[in-house]
């Protein structure tokens, strides 16, 4: 509880299109607090940096004024504390210790939920701070309206101020945010491999930071460098999160096609030129890693061929990927496409 990670710094934190509003948001209040956006309220899907940003508001402002009252806590740890103080008879140290502050940080408020009493506590204190000028941050998961069980008049103060979303990184950034672990760990990264990495991820910076990680202790196991290579080796297998729209056969048949300039006919078809061969394969293998349709459906969507075809085609190319430099990038091309 209540303590502010120091390397989550405006430093460290990487601007992109998802990110620069609250970004730019943070920066101010960190300069200003309780002046232009009172409450700052970021919000967005998990690991896309909401804590760390609220955080270097505060490492900032601690930076800056060393005597600044700087208050961070989880919504769970504000409500643990308003339990102990209840039952502690420590209401007034409790009311002390979060309105005698020049900015409050509560982190993740959707568990405010369905806490009642929490929220009833909740509310006054955002009033007196709010009624002192002082700052108040906050974070959730979802806008205010979506928590459930949200007291009206919490949602209509949570928006008072400044609501802003974070958006999960586009490649750029994804790449910009490996290169700069990268260069704070002291890594060698090839920047083609810096690119594949960022290629397997899409929707989560904590997932790509774990990722990187993986790479790192893979690459210190085998005591080789980081290469394209070992990163295939260390990521596959690894489940990573899909991506968030639903990628059908179709699709990826029709990318397929296009990229081979082949017809999706010929994918479907049993022509056995090498120059079909091959995309075919491709799209079974793609459809069976991107899709979660079974074998003998993937088999249907491909002129009613067996699911031991689909099998084939699909181990054959991960096989080959292991080899052929050429494939293994072709695949990522094909699978940039298809996100
Ligand atoms: P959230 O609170 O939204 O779930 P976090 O703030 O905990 O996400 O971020 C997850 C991880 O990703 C942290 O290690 C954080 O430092 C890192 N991270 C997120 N966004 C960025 C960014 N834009 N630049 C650098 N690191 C980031
Ligand atoms: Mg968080």
């Amino acid at each position: 509880e209540g303590h502010l990670n120091p390397h989550y710094t405006f430093d460290t934190f990487i601007i992109g299109k998802g990110n620069q509003m609250a970004h730019a948001a943070a920066l101010i209040v960190s300069e200003e607090p309780g002046k232009l956006y009172n409450p700052l309220f970021f919000y967005g899907g998990v690991g896309l940096g909401k804590t760390h940003l609220m955080q270097a508001i505060g490492n900032k402002l601690v930076a800056d004024r060393p005597d600044a009252k700087v208050k961070y806590v989880t919504s769970e740890a504000f409500t643990n504390d308003f339990i102990n103080a209840i039952q502690t008879n420590q209401t007034e140290e409790f009311r002390q210790e979060y309105r005698n502050v020049d900015i409050l940080m509560v982190d993740d408020i959707q568990f405010f939920a369905d806490k009642e009493a929490t929220q009833e506590e909740f509310f006054h204190t955002f009033n007196d701070l709010y009624n002192d000028d002082k700052q108040i941050v906050l974070t959730s998961d979802r806008v205010p309206q979506e928590i459930p069980k949200l007291q009206d008049r919490l949602v209509s103060r949570f928006a008072w101020g400044l609501p802003v979303d974070i958006t999960p990184p586009d490649l750029e950034t994804r790449i910009a945010i490996l290169q700069n672990k990268a260069e704070i760990d002291n890594l060698e990264i090839p920047s083609e491999t810096i690119n594949y990495i960022a290629n397997q991820v899409d929707s989560n910076v904590r997932e790509l930071e774990g990722v990187l990680s993986r790479v790192q202790a893979y690459s210190k196991l085998k005591g080789e460098p980081i290469t394209t290579d070992l990163a295939y080796e260390a990521l596959k297998g690894l489940k990573l999160e899909t991506k968030s729209h639903q990628l059908s056969i179709v699709d990826i048949q029709s990318k397929v096609a296009d990229y081979f300039h082949v017809s999706v006919n010929d994918l479907k078809g049993k022509k056995r030129l090498a120059s079909i061969v091959m995309p075919r394969q491709i799209a079974m293998y793609l459809a069976r890693e991107l899709t979660n349709n079974s074998l003998p459906k993937i088999g249907k969507e491909f002129g009613g061929k067996d699911h031991t075809t689909v099998i084939h085609a699909y181990e054959k190319i991960a096989e080959k990927i292991k080899i052929d430099t050429d494939l293994r990038k072709e695949i990522t091309d094909l699978k940039k496409g298809l996100g």
